[in-house]
């Protein structure tokens, strides 16, 4: 465990953790990618996740949302321990990551991608934990489906595209269409990785626009990102990865001073 690490001042502390890692260790082979991590996300935050690459931040993703099995440590979601539950659990427990669209799914379109989202997302699983049905109540539970994905591809404005192929989107707003079908899952807590990657600037004010406004819904937010305007600007709190560790946490002014970050990560390019 790190010794270096600088604690948040009291009067910043997170007072109402909606996700509590303790210890997370992850190994692959010989490489320790996540090295006894500890942080917290306080509920109904933006709190943005940073540092230089291969820090151990998407590791980290990886491990709240169940694709990876952590060696050590805990995980603690809403009050509730999910270290090495299945991705499917996770997610029905509303905590989500937002996923890259799959390679084959470009030849779909907008609103397919779009009904696909949560079982492409959870796998088969969700639908299968429903006790068998009528076939009209599929139908309905498609119909009901169908409006919501009508409705969340209003609500980013990207309704106009639902008949055009997902392969045809630009970056910015392929960007809106995973955060758009992530919302079909019904969560609570979404983890998006490096969502600004290749947006254009006034999709990247929508985009993050209509993250506000869903942390105004109640919504909570961890974010990794490498656009330090992104998070000095957006982030009520930032959380500093370095070597695996959790090198320091606070308020971005705090991170921004802070001269253990600034060594790490920010004297850098940026
Ligand atoms: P970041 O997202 O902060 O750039 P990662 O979590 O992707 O960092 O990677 C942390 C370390 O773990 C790196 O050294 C990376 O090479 C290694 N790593 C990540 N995923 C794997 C994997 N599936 N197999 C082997 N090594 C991995
Ligand atoms: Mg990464």
């Amino acid at each position: 465990m790190s010794n270096q690490r600088t604690q948040a001042s009291d009067a910043t502390a997170v007072t109402d953790p909606v996700l509590r890692v303790e210890g997370l260790e992850k190994r692959f082979g010989g490489i320790v990618a996540v090295d006894g991590a500890s942080f917290e996300v306080e509920r109904g935050s933006i709190t943005g996740l940073i540092g230089p690459n291969g820090a151990g931040k998407s590791t980290t993703f990886n491990c709240i949302t169940g694709v990876h099995r952590p060696n050590g440590g805990s995980i603690v979601f809403d009050g509730q321990e999910i270290t090495g539950e299945s991705p499917e659990r996770i997610a029905n427990r509303g905590l989500v990551r937002t996923f890259q669209i799959a390679r084959e799914l470009p030849e779909m379109t907008v609103l397919e991608n779009m009904m696909l989202g949560p079982k492409d997302q959870l796998g088969e699983s969700i639908w299968r934990s429903v006790a068998p049905i009528a076939r009209r109540e599929v139908v309905e539970e498609e119909k009901r489906l169908r409006e919501r994905a009508w409705e969340t591809l209003e609500l980013f404005e990207i309704d106009h595209l639902a008949h055009e192929y997902a392969g045809s989107l630009s970056g910015g707003q392929r960007k809106l269409l995973e955060l758009a079908r992530a919302l079909l899952t019904d969560p609570e807590m979404l983890l998006l990785d490096e969502p600004m990657a290749g947006v254009n600037p006034s999709l990247e004010k929508k985009l993050l626009e209509r993250i506000h406004d869903l942390r105004e819904d109640g919504y909570s937010f961890l974010i990794v990102e490498h656009d330090m305007d992104v998070i000095m600007n957006h982030c009520e709190r930032v959380i500093v990865m370095h070597q695996g560790q959790v090198l320091a946490e606070g308020l971005p002014e705090e991170i921004q001073s802070n001269e253990a970050v600034i060594e790490a990560y920010l004297g850098g390019d940026v």
